[in-house]
């Protein structure tokens, strides 16, 4: 027996912050880990910040409420509960590529005797490989010899032996991994795999691109070395909005890998003296002045989250909207071709949901066209990524019955077969 959508909408903890969303007019989006939807929220944090701009013009650092200057370190401050970890431990700053740049400038040593070899794996966001890649050659190492990327057994999925055991070689220095593997939306099991991490002796960094705001984490517990995200995902804070770093307080005191003026301390920063004097914490990894109008949207997003009661409260309702979704697709989408590559059990699901289909980049079109926005990953994945947020059980039935409906009629053939590779 399949659960009522109505019936669970009712029944949804969450439902009134639907009515905090810009929904696109005749659309079911389900691209959220994408592109996070504008909350009005989000809409009047920025707009404050543009009017304080309009009006204090540069006096707007310190004028402004919240001050420019610090807010970088107020919303590292709202964020920190999604982390499990300290304030002074958040910087929220650059980009999530060139986050994991600076934080492999500062972790590693090439020099180091015996270890030098880069950790990674097979399925990571290609953007992760390329820096790590790039990283090397920098320091001077060749990727071919220093970078080992743990293989995928199925092509869609991390094995935590093979994990493990990766991070056993006496070898590898450091290791960086997805929390949430963004094709098959796999969790991993961060705390486990940073514990066999420590026991080896080696730095552990994720990147929480697809976990943060859909899963909660302990970093702190679990004793991770660095974490880095985007914002523009789940948290919704726009396109191109800050990136995020974590980095664990058994760190500070290093010197930045890449340092510039906004990592000196903030009461010598405008000394513009030629020393670097730095910041205390994870402020030190800032590089240059902080984006205040990609920072304003994510205070209000921030704000948003707190009311619904946390990340606790999202993820409650994200895995009852995947639940929902794994439901429907082995019952009606099985037998239509599909084959879900989500890990089932709770523990080890992300936020989305993604089916397999031999005919995924057409179905997606399609699905674009009847009005429900999923995603398309190469060469056969149909992402659907309920926000727990602004997306009901209705809109996850109603999407399902019009993926059936193409399928059926076989509408999704008259569109084009090979993939433009756009988004
Ligand atoms: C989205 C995503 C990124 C994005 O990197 P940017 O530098 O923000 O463009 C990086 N890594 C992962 C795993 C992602 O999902």
């Amino acid at each position: 027996m399949l659960a009522d959508p109505v019936a669970l909408d009712r029944a949804d903890p969450l439902a009134r912050f639907r009515a905090e969303f810009f929904l696109p007019p005749g659309q079911i989006y389900l691209d959220g880990n994408s592109l996070g939807l504008l909350s009005r929220r989000a809409d009047v944090t920025l707009t404050r910040a543009v009017e304080q701009w309009r009006t204090l013009g540069i006096a707007g650092w310190t004028e402004a409420r919240p001050p420019w200057l610090t807010l970088a370190e107020t919303a590292a401050a709202q964020l920190a509960p999604l982390l499990g970890a300290a304030p002074a431990e958040i910087c929220l700053t650059g980009q999530t590529t060139a986050n994991l740049h600076q934080l492999l400038a500062t972790l590693f040593e090439p020099a180091h005797p015996t270890r030098r070899v880069l950790l990674g794996d097979a399925l990571n966001f290609p953007s992760d490989t390329y820096a790590l890649q790039s990283h090397l050659r920098l320091r001077g190492l060749d990727p071919a010899t220093h970078l080992r990327l743990v293989p995928s057994r199925d092509g869609r999925t991390l094995a935590f032996d093979d994990l493990a055991t990766a991070l056993a070689a006496p070898d590898v220095q450091l290791a960086v991994l997805p929390a949430v593997v963004f094709t098959s939306g796999q969790l991993l099991d961060v705390a486990a795999l940073t514990r066999e991490a420590r026991a080896r002796g080696v730095l552990i960094g994720w990147d929480c691109s697809h976990s943060i705001g859909a899963v909660p984490h302990a970093l702190e517990r679990d004793g991770a070395d660095f974490a880095f995200w985007c914002n523009y995902k789940w948290l919704n804070a726009g396109p191109g909005a800050v990136g995020g770093l974590w980095l664990n307080r058994r760190h500070f005191g290093r010197a930045p890998g890449l340092a510039g003026w906004w990592g000196v301390r903030a009461d010598r920063r405008f000394a513009l003296a030629p020393e670097h004097d730095p910041a205390a914490g994870a402020a030190v990894l800032q590089v240059g002045t902080p984006h205040i109008l990609s920072l304003a949207p994510l205070l209000g997003s921030l704000e948003l989250i707190a009311e619904a009661g946390g990340i606790a409260a999202l993820r409650a309702k994200s895995l009852a909207l995947t639940e929902f979704l794994l439901a429907h697709a082995d019952l009606e989408l099985a037998p239509l071709g599909f084959t879900v590559v989500t890990p089932r059990a709770a523990a080890m699901r992300g936020g989305h949901l993604a089916l397999a289909h031999p005919d995924a980049w057409r179905l997606c079109q399609a699905l674009k066209a009847a009005g429900v926005v999923p995603d398309f990953r190469a060469p056969d994945l149909i992402r659907l990524a309920p926000s727990p947020l602004y997306t009901s059980f209705t809109d996850c039935a109603e999407a399902l019955a019009r993926l059936k409906h193409l399928v059926r009629t076989r509408a999704h053939e008259k569109f084009p077969a090979t993939p433009t590779l756009v988004t």
